[in-house]
C-alpha cells in the first residue's frame, strides 16, 4: 500500500479537462463523497484534436476550482490508465455519463480496462440534468465566438478561459 494514502478507499477521475466545466465539476464533488480521496487525473497525450490548454494550465484550472476539497488531489498521467490506477492503488475509475453517445464510448473503455486487468472497476455517475449538454468543446466554441461562457464553468476561472480564446483568436 502507497504509504501517502494510508488503507484509503481511492478514485480515480481521468480526462483531458481542455478545460474543466461545472458538468466535470459536479462529478468530481459527487466523486469526493464516495471515496475518502479522489484523483482528478489529466490526460497527457489527449487524442482529442483542438487541444487548447497546456497541461500545466489544465492542471492549474482545476486546482483552483478543487481547493476547498481537501480529499481531491489533480495529477497528470501519461500512458495506460489501468497502470495509473494500479499505481496509485486505486479501487476505480470514475466516469461520467450524459447521454447514449457517451455510453457505446464508455462501456467499450470500461471493457477494454477490465480486459487488461479484472480487478479494475469503472463506476458510472449519471450527469446532471443541466449539465447533460455540456461539453468542455461547447465551451471552447462559445467562447471563441464570444459567447457568455459563465454558468458553464466555474466562475473563478471564467477570466482565464476568456483570456485564454481571445489570445488564441
Ligand atoms: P469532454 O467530453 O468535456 O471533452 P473529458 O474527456 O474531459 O470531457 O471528460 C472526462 C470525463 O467527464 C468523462 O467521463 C466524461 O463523460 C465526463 N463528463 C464530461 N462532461 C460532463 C458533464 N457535462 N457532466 C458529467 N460528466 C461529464
Amino acid at each position: 500500500m502507497d504509504a501517502q494514502y494510508g488503507d484509503k478507499r481511492i478514485g480515480v477521475y481521468p480526462g483531458s479537462f481542455d478545460p474543466l466545466t461545472n458538468g466535470h465539476l459536479d462529478i468530481i464533488r459527487r466523486a469526493s463523497k464516495l471515496f475518502d480521496h479522489l484523483i482528478v487525473a489529466v490526460l497527457v497525450n489527449t487524442s482529442k484534436k483542438n487541444a487548447i490548454f497546456t497541461m500545466e494550465e489544465r492542471v492549474a484550472l482545476i486546482r483552483k476550482c478543487t481547493d476547498q476539497m481537501p480529499n481531491v488531489e489533480v495529477q497528470m498521467f501519461d500512458g495506460l490508465l489501468v497502470d495509473f490506477v494500479k499505481a496509485h492503488q486505486a479501487v476505480a475509475i470514475v466516469k461520467g455519463l450524459r447521454a447514449v453517445s457517451d455510453y457505446e464510448y464508455e462501456l467499450q473503455m470500461a471493457a477494454l480496462n477490465k480486459h487488461i486487468d479484472k480487478d479494475v472497476e469503472t463506476i458510472f455517475l449519471m450527469a446532471d440534468i443541466q449539465n447533460s449538454f455540456l461539453s468542455s468543446s461547447i465551451v471552447k466554441e462559445l467562447a471563441r465566438h464570444g459567447g457568455d461562457i459563465r454558468g458553464l464553468v466555474p466562475g473563478e476561472i471564467v477570466d482565464d478561459i476568456e483570456a485564454k480564446m481571445l489570445y488564441k483568436g
